[in-house]
């Protein structure tokens, strides 16, 4: 569990203060987000499309806030508090209290595009805009909107609420001042930011998805077995989990199109899928999601 820090920690952009974070999305990455933030004592205003999905995502949050109870992080009044700071939502003109809105909708370039220009054109224009995107270029993201020197990639990793990175992504256009007020609300929020050139898969998923890729091509070869691949990994490098493992836990197809990505953004061979994975693509082996992939799930 990340720090919590005082109220008077808040961020202080060179634009202004962080007291409102208005997230787009309350699924898997923006209810986190919302914890989080409502747990280092900022207001939160949580939208999403139906009122059916902004109360899973509350309920999300107040099952996540109850297992913190149980290990004795926080309080049965932090949660009661944290609760009462995230106002849900399903109408966008509530985000126009934030300082910060932070979109962490499904992963479609078309949805996101739509998103933002409708925020953009309701929020001042002191705002800034962040997408908590994967995959999609923030500088072309930014393009979309009138304020491309305040939009800003800001890719949490999950769970949100217990993982220390966020890589903080500039655009082509993005401000210093943008870039340091959102860094500075990320180290307030307990996190350890990372500042990234937009890039595709910026750092970590640049670095780690080309890694299972060759993996595949290590057990594709009969070089060793998935077993002795993944132990290779653990015990040589102090990975907490082997890459063909945690290949299974990503998703066979979402590391294949990550790599697909890759291949066509960077023009470069060295990116080209392993026809292992893709054959276990095609197979529906999709990992612990349909029960089987490098490894049988019961
Ligand atoms: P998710 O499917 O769990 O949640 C997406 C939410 O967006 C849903 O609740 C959906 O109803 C909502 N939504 C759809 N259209 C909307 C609209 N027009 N307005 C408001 N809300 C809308 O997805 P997720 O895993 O939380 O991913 C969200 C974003 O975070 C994606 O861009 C994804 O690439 C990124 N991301 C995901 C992970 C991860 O591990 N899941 C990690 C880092 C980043």
């Amino acid at each position: 569990m990340q720090a919590s820090p005082s109220p008077s920690n808040r961020t202080q952009g060179r634009q202004m203060t962080i007291q409102t974070v208005g997230v787009i999305g309350a699924g898997t990455m923006g209810n986190g987000i919302a914890q989080t933030c409502a747990v280092a004592g900022l207001n939160v205003v949580m939208v999403d499309i139906s009122e059916a999905a902004v109360q899973k995502g509350l309920a999300t949050v107040g099952s996540s806030l109850d297992r913190l109870i149980k290990k004795e992080k926080i309080t049965e009044a932090d949660k009661a508090a944290a609760l009462a700071r995230i106002q849900g939502s399903t109408r966008y003109e509530d985000l126009q209290k934030a300082q910060l809105v932070i979109e962490a909708a499904t992963e479609n370039y078309e949805l996101k595009l739509k998103i933002l220009q409708q925020v953009d054109a309701l929020l001042d224009p002191s705002v800034m805009l962040a997408s908590n995107t994967s995959s999609i270029s923030i500088t072309q993201l930014a393009a979309a909107t009138k304020r491309a020197d305040k939009f800003i990639g800001m890719h949490f990793f999950n769970p949100v609420p217990m993982m220390a990175l966020v890589e903080v992504i500039r655009g082509l256009q993005t401000s210093d001042a943008t870039h340091d007020a959102v860094k500075a609300l990320a180290e307030g929020l307990g996190k350890s930011p990372i500042s990234v050139k937009n890039s595709p898969g910026f750092v970590v998923n640049r670095i780690l998805v080309p890694m299972i890729n060759e993996a595949f091509y290590v057990l594709a070869e009969g070089i060793a077995s998935a077993q002795d691949i993944d132990d290779g990994m653990k015990l040589g490098c102090s990975h907490p989990i082997g890459p063909l493992a945690l290949a299974d836990m990503i998703g066979l197809d979402v590391c294949l199109a990550v790599m697909e990505v890759y291949l066509k953004d960077f023009g470069d061979s060295k990116y080209r899928p392993c026809p292992l994975l893709k054959e276990m693509v095609a197979a529906g082996q999709l990992g612990r999601k349909t029960g089987k992939g490098v490894y049988s799930y019961a």
